[in-house]
This record gives C-alpha cells, structure tokens and sequence, in this order.
C-alpha cells in the first residue's frame, strides 16, 4: 500500500534524524536558537518577515513530539529533551501556514535542514523522502556543495 505524504515525512524523519542534529534540554534554549535562526539574513532572504515564534509546552503526555499553531505562530512541545529536527519540523508547518506535510512543507522543511542540520543531513532525509516514491525528485536540487573537503 503506498504511503501517504505524512507517512513518508514520518518514516523517513525516524530512518535519518536519530543520527543528526542537536538535543535541546529546555525551552529557554530552544528559543536562543530559533532566535539566533530567524535573525539571520540568510533567513530572511529566504522566508521574508516572519512573526516570532510562541513556544509553549504541554502539559499533557501526548504521542506528538511538537505541535505547530498556524494561525498564532505557536510551537507546542512536550515537556522533556527535544530533537532539533523536531523544531525545525514544526518551524516548517509554521512558515508553510499549514500543518500538512505536502510540497511547501517538504521543500521548507529541506531547506532549514540542510541550512541547520548541514549536508549530509540534508542529503540523507532528502533521499529517503525519495525513496518513499511520495514525492518528485523535483522537490528541490541538489545544491552545490560548499566547504566539504
Ligand atoms: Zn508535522
């Protein structure tokens, strides 16, 4: 049976990111770096003005890692450690509008991947999202390498 998009963004988010990108252990850092993220040129060249994102917590247990509020630019996270592809995950539903795992989300989701997470990240998740057959090689080229011995 063939995956739907949010399937093949789920499966191929747990084949890769185990092995990439950095642990958060509170809010309060969490912040710092979408901060630090957001304010960057590079940022918005790419996105435009962008609200600040709202984080807050839940105070329930829930099956989710995160959560992302369009409408309010609110980041919803469980309590606990978090990964940081799970931020740039729900800051990719927040820049697309939409908590849908479509083209906008992938495409946006590769970009801040490749931009945070480096390279090989980048690459790896990209070819799995492949792999699943969900989505088009045409999601987005390869980009050049840059500063890779
Ligand atoms: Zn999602």
């Amino acid at each position: 049976m063939a995956l739907n998009e949010q399937e093949a963004v789920y499966d191929s988010q747990s084949k890769v990111f185990p092995f990439w990108g950095q642990t958060f252990y509170s809010i309060h850092e969490i912040a710092s770096y979408l901060t630090k993220l957001m304010d960057t040129e590079w940022f918005f060249a790419q996105f435009g003005p962008t609200p600040q994102v709202a984080l807050k917590e839940w105070k329930d247990r829930n099956r989710w890692a995160g959560c992302a509020d369009a409408k309010t630019f609110t980041i919803y996270l469980k309590k606990g450690n978090q990964a940081e592809s799970t931020i740039l995950h729900e800051l990719a539903h927040l820049l697309c509008g939409s908590g849908d795992h479509g083209q906008c989300f992938v495409d946006t989701q590769l970009i801040l991947i490749r931009q945070q997470m480096g390279f090989h990240a980048y690459s790896e998740y990209r070819n799995a999202l492949l792999e699943t057959g969900v989505f088009t090689p045409t999601v987005r080229p390869l980009p050049k390498e840059q500063n890779h011995g």
